[in-house]
């Protein structure tokens, strides 16, 4: 008996049957814009191998002024749907479905060519759309439902048409963006027409035996975005209208409200879902924050859907479904919700990947296979970039030992699993952990190790990573001054009035803990709406609570600061970045810049401003924490390198100016690949 019966339960659609009821939700790569085809049929068949249901693909565009970009990816002719054929036979080869979304992104184009209802500018693209006649609104419809019609020949097994997030037809649906007087504006009625109509269209093009999954925003998020009521009036008619499925969209892309990120407590939105059901007949999807077995089968269970959606857990593990069937869900590597390697890839123009999963989206290029020369091999430290290269040498048949000298594995993913807002921290050392043991890679802790230690090994790897920076403050050895290390350990005791001094990743980090107490609002999910001012469609439009976010009280008054005179935060995450300078700032967390930190007292932290080190003064505090960047710890390296023993360097050790998980993940696993 499987602890999964609701996840796993096949779902009968009529005339095909879905084997389980885990849809791999549309995440946009850039795969598709690499023309690499072969590349992206790696992708999509490496998730089919690993048991998914049904795979939806990245927004693929109707025609040009359709596309999120100039050169998106499209289904517009005999060439697309040669180039895409080559994914859905390798997907069926593998056993699996795929549908193809249907992506128009309305106003939000970047492009000159962008069209909508109105002509009303989106926060998030410098180009004003052009308003649609009645022409222009038929051609949209005539090439979405062509769109489908090709995507058909080129083998999908459905469409998925993007309704939600903001985009094209979501525009239509509400008055914030639909100024229209004509018959596709004004009444509800009327400004649902759009998304209807290109249902009823598609589905006649394409005939009965073809999903049809229609994405439907269930709480925008934005003012004047849809009741409840409107929402189930607007399913209704989607089903009416022909589709097979409806899915489930959270939150417009310029909300300020965080729909997916780590800090989001996990099937934050699955109650949204479960409003609708009973009140359409066909399945419906829930979404977002649904990152393991447990958390799909207790949604499912509770009848919040008919399935669920799993997009970012299925970059971090594409075994995630046979891993749940196997009784191996332990081993299914976490997606932690950190955006860094996925969505602020997309947004940085780079190609996605994991940063759990170094080779998502890299599966023609970065390959595990065992190794004809099988070695010893040591690597000291095990934080991120160790325990990855440790796992992939052990997976090639290196026989691997890994050495720390804290008590622990996990190195500085144990202090980021201490912030409010990134427990899932929690889970990947879990899994690490798991992952050691069963590798069977000897482990040896709270040892100190030093080059004699590691004479007699084929290959030695030095992952020590970091040691704090020293700010050279002057008074910063006074017994006020703690650094972060012993904060986010729980090793000090922190006043009511702090300086945080560095307001990099961690500094922000330790901000976030320094003002938190009680629960956590990502374990709570009552406490996380009414900080953030989510409250029910039924009571308020588009989910907005009409008194705003309620956050708590602050436990402390925090004041961070940095040198550099730009925005604090500016470099933080560029999905997540926005969400952790409003958390701290919802908590008058005061943000400082420009400062030259002239010395601390009993006073404070005494600071001036710019280079004639103008306008002194001091920023009373209790405590205050250095949180001033990192440097390499490589002594092992060079007493190594002393002892005419080579090693190879990675992760912090090798460079700290950039600590960074995602960069010491990359580092280790490329590097064990290839010993
Ligand atoms: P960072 O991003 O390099 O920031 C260091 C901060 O210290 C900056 O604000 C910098 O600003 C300041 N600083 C640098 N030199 C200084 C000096 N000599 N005196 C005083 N201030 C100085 O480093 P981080 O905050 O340690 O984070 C590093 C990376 O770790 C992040 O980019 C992220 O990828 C990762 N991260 C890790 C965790 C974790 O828990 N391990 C958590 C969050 C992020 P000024 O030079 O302007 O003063
Ligand atoms: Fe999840 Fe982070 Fe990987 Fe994205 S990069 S899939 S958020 S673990």
């Amino acid at each position: 008996m499987t602890a999964y019966p609701h996840l796993l339960a096949p779902l009968d659609l009529g005339f095909t049957t879905l084997k389980n009821r885990v849809l791999m939700g549309s995440m946009h790569t850039g795969l598709e814009e690499t023309k690499d085809w072969n590349r992206v049929a790696e992708f999509y068949a490496e998730r089919a191998r690993g048991g998914v249901a049904l795979m939806v693909t990245g927004g693929i565009a109707p025609n040009r002024e359709g596309g999120v970009l100039p050169g998106a990816s499209g289904m517009m002719n005999d060439k697309d749907v040669a180039d895409h054929s080559i994914v859905t036979q390798r997907v069926h080869d593998a056993g699996g479905k795929i549908a193809m979304q249907i992506l128009h992104a309305g106003r939000y184009a970047y492009s000159p060519e962008c069209v909508a209802p109105s002509p009303v500018k989106s926060p998030i693209s410098p180009f004003p759309p052009a308003e649609l006649d009645e022409d222009g609104i038929q051609k949209q419809i005539n090439d979405i439902a062509n769109s489908a019609v090709l995507a058909q020949k080129a083998g999908y097994d459905g469409v998925e048409i993007m309704g939600s997030e903001g985009y094209f037809l979501n525009q239509f649906i509400v008055t914030h963006t639909n100024k229209r007087t004509d018959g596709w504006g004004g009444s509800y009625e009327n400004r649902i027409k759009l998304p209807i109509e290109v249902v009823r269209r598609t589905r006649e093009a394409v005939g009965p035996d073809f999903i049809i999954i229609y994405r439907l925003s269930m709480i925008d998020l934005i003012p004047n975005g849809s009741t409840h009521a409107e929402v189930v009036q607007l399913a209704q008619e989607i089903e009416k209208a022909g589709a097979t499925i409806i899915n489930t969209g959270i939150g417009w892309h310029e909300a300020r409200i965080p729909t997916i990120a780590t800090s989001v407590p996990r099937r934050a939105f699955a109650w949204v879902t479960k409003k609708l059901m009973g009140k359409v007949s066909i399945p419906v999807i829930t979404s977002n924050r649904i990152n393991t077995p447990e958390i799909g089968e207790e949604v499912l269970a509770e009848g919040c859907a008919d399935m669920v959606s799993m997009a970012r857990p299925m970059l971090a593990d594409a075994h995630f479904v046979a891993k749940a069937a196997n009784d191996e869900s332990a081993k299914i590597a976490p997606c932690i919700g950190c955006n860094q390697a996925c969505l602020d890839h997309t947004f940085g123009g780079k190609l996605t990947t994991c940063l759990v999963n170094p080779m998502a989206c890299y599966e023609t290029e970065l390959t595990i296979t065992k190794s004809d020369t099988p070695k010893t091999i040591a690597i000291v430290g095990a934080g991120p970039a160790g325990l990855s290269t440790a796992m992939t040498a052990a997976e090639r048949g290196h026989t691997v030992t890994l050495f720390d000298r804290a008590d622990e594995i996990g190195g500085q993913l144990n202090m980021a699993k201490q912030v409010p807002g990134k427990e899932e921290f929690w889970g990947f050392v879990d899994w690490y952990r798991t992952m050691i043991a069963d590798l069977g890679i000897t482990v040896e802790l709270g040892k100190e190790i030093t080059a004699d230690d590691l004479t007699g090994y084929d290959e030695v790897i030095i992952a020590t990573g970091v040691l704090p920076r020293d700010p050279q403050i002057p008074g910063q050895d006074g017994p006020n001054v703690v650094d972060y290390i012993d904060v986010l350990r729980g090793k000090v005791t922190v006043g009511d009035r702090v300086a945080v001094i560095g307001a990099g990743g961690i500094g922000f980090d330790v901000s976030e803990y320094l003002v938190h107490d009680g629960d956590s609002p990502t374990e709570n999910l009552p406490l996380w709406m009414e900080e953030w001012g989510v409250t029910d469609p039924e009571k308020a439009r588009g989910g907005l609570a009409p008194e705003g976010p309620q956050p708590h009280k602050p436990a402390r008054q925090v004041t961070l600061l940095q040198r550099k005179s730009e925005a604090l935060g500016k470099r933080l995450g560029k999905t997540t970045g926005w969400i952790h300078r409003a958390a701290l700032k919802m908590k008058n967390v005061e943000f400082v810049g420009g400062v030259n930190y002239e010395r601390i007292d009993a006073d404070g932290l005494h600071v001036s401003f710019g280079e004639a080190r103008e306008n002194p003064k001091v920023i009373p505090a209790d405590t205050i924490v250095l949180c001033a960047g990192q440097v390499s710890d490589r002594s092992l390296a060079d007493a190594l390198a002393d002892k005419g023993i080579t090693s190879h360097v990675i992760g912090g050790a090798d460079v700290a100016s950039e600590l960074d998980a995602k960069r010491a993940i990359r580092q280790g696993t490329e590097l064990a690949a290839a010993l």
